[in-house]
């Protein structure tokens, strides 16, 4: 009996001692688990976020990376004083100021965006052990852009002391070559400056116009109505008659100037862009078809884009819009507003034959050495509209060029299309944004570009000469 209780005695221990094991080996799996899946899916997303202990601990660790041009020109770079004090340099001062971003009071475009690849490092491991043992910072990754420098200056010089906002991609990779705001800020300044910067409420410095700028998109918003018109039975040889004027509601719409446009097909009607023809044919739609293309054009969404910072744009037309508001909107006024970036999009999806390529700014992250760490390939973002569809839009877009209100784009060295457009933003109706989106192919490459110059002479083409400067030089070589 003795024996047995013994027996049983030492059996419910083990057990408890099994117990105790398997709770403590549980635990341990969890745990590494944990560690594992946070190293791999979540550390980056943490460390990317502007305020947090981590990303402040590696940044004692670590020097912080740089970044450069496609061409290695130096954008941002860090420089570590005797006391190990570290300060971060933008040789180019304000070219590049809101697409490389600042990095002081928070975070902002690229300083932002690739906080986590400037903050990690795939220095040699010996050579980190090294460093931490004499008490060094390691230094981190440095990215290359797809920025391209010379047509960065070119929309850099040709703005002057224009406000406005210049992107350019490439349609058939989504890189982004160009992306200029103005007015600029000094980033090596901004620490001195900061008050100043902000305050100055009226020009917004800190602003990114090209991906947070949101305007009313005059008539390139055409391009969509024309889109939703092809969509619901529409031709290109469908014809249209304008006086000049039409009134709706008891309001009186104008074409440009006055100008009395006759009778022409959507080809004439589109290049010389014809507000009546378009009004009358907003009017026509099935509004929820209209409200649909929009959307499918990524209107009232998020985008598919490598970037944090960007305003969506808004579309708000629907069955139950008065009908001289639909009339205003499809030729460009009404509510809707767009970011640069988001036009560029939708001229780029029409070059490329209706894909959309995901725009980018960072090729790759490279070590100290130089040596790759990670390479970003272009990735297909959305198919926007059908290869027939792009074409039609293609064509539309080329009369704006060969014969339309584009004509200066014409050249010897590409074919340029595109769609400008004038968007009134007061009531005095006497200045008004000047834009131009569309694309040039030499057969070999292109470029998709989105320009506004805010308060242009109202009429100027103010957005075409940068448009055109930009185009010869990238078909130049
Ligand atoms: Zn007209």
């Amino acid at each position: 009996m003795r024996d047995k209780n013994k027996h049983k005695k030492r059996r419910s221990r083990n057990q408890e001692f099994l117990v105790v094991t398997y709770s403590f080996l549980a635990l341990f799996l969890c745990l590494s688990g944990y560690i594992c899946y946070f190293i791999a899916y979540q550390s980056s997303d943490f460390i990317t976020s502007s305020y947090n202990k981590r990303a402040s601990a590696l940044s004692t660790t670590t020097i912080r990376g740089d970044i450069f041009a496609a061409d290695g020109t130096v954008l941002a770079t860090s420089s570590v004083d005797e006391n190990g004090e570290e300060t971060r340099e933008y040789p180019t001062g304000e070219l590049f100021s809101h697409v490389v971003g600042y990095y002081y009071n928070g975070r902002s475009g690229l300083e932002k965006d690739a906080n986590y690849i400037l903050l990690d490092s795939h220095e040699d491991y010996l050579e980190q052990f090294q460093y931490t043992l004499q008490g060094k910072k390691v230094q981190g990754d440095s990215i290359v852009t797809t920025l391209d420098t010379n047509i960065q200056q070119i929309a850099f010089n040709d703005m002057e002391t224009k406000n406005a906002a210049v992107i350019a991609m490439d349609p058939e990779t989504g890189k982004i070559l160009c992306m200029l705001s103005k007015p600029y800020f000094n980033p090596n300044t901004l620490k001195e400056n900061w008050d100043l910067v902000v305050n100055d409420a009226y020009s917004s410095k800190l602003m990114n116009r090209c991906t947070q700028g949101l305007y009313a998109p005059g008539s390139t918003f055409k391009i969509v109505t024309a889109l939703a018109y092809l969509r619901q039975g529409g031709s290109l040889d469908d014809t249209f008659t304008c006086s000049g004027s039409k009134d709706v509601n008891g309001l009186t719409f104008h074409c440009y100037n006055g100008t009395a446009h006759g009778s022409m097909d959507l080809r004439k009607a589109f290049a010389k862009s014809c507000n009546v023809t378009f009004g009358t044919i907003g009017m026509g739609l099935d509004l929820d078809d209209y409200r649909k293309t929009a959307d499918n054009l990524l209107f009232n969404q998020d985008l598919p884009v490598q970037m944090n910072n960007y305003n969506t744009s808004s579309f708000d037309v629907d069955h139950n819009t008065a009908s001289d508001l639909v009339f205003q909107t499809a030729f460009g006024q009404g509510h809707t507003l767009v970011t640069p970036l988001h036009m560029a999009m939708i001229v780029s999806a029409i070059a490329n034959d209706g894909v959309l390529m995901k725009p980018y700014l960072i090729d790759h992250s490279q070590n100290m050495q130089g040596i790759l760490v990670k390479h970003f390939s272009p990735e297909k973002a959305k198919t926007l509209m059908t290869t027939e569809e792009a074409a039609q839009l293609q064509e539309l877009m080329r009369g704006v060029v060969t014969s339309g209100t584009a004509t200066a784009l014409n050249s010897e060295m590409y074919d340029a299309y595109g769609k400008t457009g004038t968007a009134e933003f007061d009531d005095s109706k006497t200045d008004a944004h000047s834009w131009f989106v569309g694309y040039a192919t030499n057969g070999n490459k292109q470029l998709a570009i989105a320009v506004i110059v805010e308060d242009a002479e109202r009429g100027s083409s103010m957005s075409i000469p940068v448009v055109k400067d930009i185009f010869d030089y990238y078909f130049s070589y």
